[in-house]
């Protein structure tokens, strides 16, 4: 396969492909969120008291609110913030997207859709990104209902299909942080794999999958 020309760390991939490992049945971006809860705590503690405690004890509903504004400052709560409000959400989509009839006819059709809501983008041909995409990033066309390219984040094949359920296109730099719309900073990665990124730089997200990654060894190593 051609270079990549990958700019994700080794690190945010091996702990990924751990992951996988350790736990088929549960995907990255759930287990980071479990790793990331239990780790601080903040869901369990909020599990822990009814609602009747919850209303009878000011003090701890003030001392859990207080917490939760300087965990959710951190990049921890962040992501878990995310990973809670969109895991419901995302399953419904996706189960909803695999119900629905194909939209479009070929991935040429369904990667020219989703530009469209590339911010920012200057009205650059799509042929361009996907030029881009062949010659640095392992683009394989296979046909016209099945390309294919790895992963950014996790390494692993992305298959696109002109449902596209899998598939969504992130900015590397996010754009919210300044990243632009060039093809260069646009690569296609698995849904998980941009959920589990969110608005994260790739340095911050390798921050984080590296202290969720220590957590987990020592976890599982009892
Ligand atoms: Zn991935």
């Amino acid at each position: 396969m051609a270079s990549t020309g990958n700019r994700y760390s080794d690190e945010v991939k091996d702990f990924a492909r751990s992951i996988y490992k350790q736990s088929p049945e549960t995907n990255t971006y759930e287990k980071v969120g479990i790793a990331v809860s239990e780790k601080f705590d903040f869901p369990k503690a909020l599990g822990k008291s009814t609602i009747g405690d919850w209303i009878k004890n000011g003090a701890y509903a003030k001392r859990a609110s207080e917490r939760n504004k300087e965990y959710r400052s951190t990049i921890e709560g962040m992501i878990n913030k995310r990973l809670h409000d969109f895991k419901d959400k995302q399953k419904m989509r996706s189960d909803i997207v695999e119900m629905l009839p194909n939209r479009h006819e070929t991935v040429l059709e369904l990667i020219r859709d989703r530009l469209k809501d590339v911010k920012g983008r200057n009205r650059m041909l799509a042929t361009t990104y996907i030029k881009y995409w062949e010659e640095h990033r392992g683009l394989e066309k296979i046909s016209d209902t099945e390309w294919r390219l790895p992963c950014g984040i996790c390494g692993d094949e992305v298959i696109i299909t002109p449902k596209g359920a899998d598939m969504q296109l992130d900015h590397i730099t996010p754009h919210s942080r300044g990243g632009t719309s060039e093809p260069s900073n646009i690569l296609p990665i698995h849904k998980k794999c941009n959920q589990s990124k969110t608005n994260m730089t790739l340095e911050e997200y390798a921050e984080l999958t590296s202290k969720v990654s220590k957590y987990l060894e020592k976890k599982w190593q009892k």
